[in-house]
């Protein structure tokens, strides 16, 4: 299918990210610091908090188009269960909104075609797509990004699989520590609790009562502080752990690893490959490749814009 131009939104934890692609190329991203959980959760009811998200998205668009106006579609990526028609059946972090009809709304909003997809799906089908530039025989792929939380997606067949519930690959709430500290989800002891940029920081705080910004705690492990060490091996431990039960039921040949802890991979690495092979079926062992994955945080605006161009299934 010919490139169109569209525009890519990643929906982050503090901020929205719009970008104007061409295929996968970014022509211009901008940025604009919008809290969308914290001014969701201070909204009146449901309503308010649902415009409030079209109002933002709407705007960060609009921003781009005077400069791009053949742009006729928009990705989104957005953290929550987005269901076949881009219905946001549920997003933990903004339990203001549900059942929300993202993609029809803000289509309509904006006459253009709007695609809506889980963050971690879009960012996956963005680290597929360049993966794919180089391997074009490649079907399946699976991606983990480490963040602020954790985000897993899995693409199936050359697509983002969603499961029955848009809630396929939520890796970051696979248990790992049982009992272990609560999470936002409800539950306890879940991987995002162990190995995301708030888990390592969090493991920091425990040992030491001080908690220094995540890259901060990178540098330390580098400069081999002892508790800040540990904090990074806890992490690559309990990823190894996750991923290895992932891939036990999928079977999937290649995992990335991308996000914006990935950037400290050299300081957990080591102690994730070693629990991943360690746990892994032993005829499995050395089978499944693993690569670094981007940290540039184009993957999910870059994906969200792919999917826009080339999803069939979509008006
Ligand atoms: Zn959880």
């Amino acid at each position: 299918m010919a490139d169109n131009l569209c525009i890519g939104v990643d929906v982050g934890g503090t901020n929205l990210r719009f970008g104007v692609f061409r295929g996968a190329e970014c022509l211009r991203c901008v940025r604009r610091e919008v809290d969308l959980r914290q001014r969701c959760a201070a909204a009146s009811d449901a309503e308010a908090a649902r415009e409030i998200v079209l109002t933002a998205l709407g705007e960060g668009i609009h921003e781009l188009l005077p400069d791009f106006p053949e742009v006729a579609r928009v990705g989104l990526a957005f953290p929550g269960f987005v269901d076949h028609d881009g219905v946001l059946l549920k997003s933990p972090n903004i339990p203001q909104l549900e059942n929300f009809a993202l993609q029809r709304e803000l289509g309509e909003r904006l006459g253009l075609r709007v695609v809506a997809e889980n963050d971690a799906n879009a960012a996956a089908y963005g680290e597929f797509w360049e993966e794919r530039q180089v391997h074009p025989e490649l079907q399946d792929l699976l991606y983990v990004g480490l963040g602020t939380g954790v985000g897993g997606g899995w693409v199936h067949h050359c697509r983002p699989w969603r499961g029955a519930h848009g809630a396929a690959m939520e890796i970051g709430h696979l248990i790992v520590v049982p009992g272990g500290r609560r999470c936002g989800c409800g539950n306890q002891g879940c991987l995002e609790q162990y190995a995301s940029a708030r888990g390592v920081q969090a493991s920091y705080v425990e040992a030491t009562g001080t908690a220094p910004e995540p890259a901060v705690i990178a540098q330390m492990a580098r400069d081999g502080h002892a508790e800040a060490r540990a904090a990074f091996a806890l992490a690559g431990q309990c990823l190894g752990q996750a991923l290895a039960h992932v891939l036990k039921v999928a079977d999937i040949g290649l995992l990335r690893v991308g996000g914006g802890l990935s950037a400290a991979w050299d300081c957990f690495a080591e102690d994730f490959l070693a629990r991943l092979d360690q746990d892994l079926i032993p005829a499995l062992r050395g089978s499944v490749e693993v690569k670094r994955g981007n940290n540039d945080d184009l993957a999910g605006m870059r994906g969200a814009a792919l999917l826009a161009n080339d999803d069939p299934r979509r008006p």
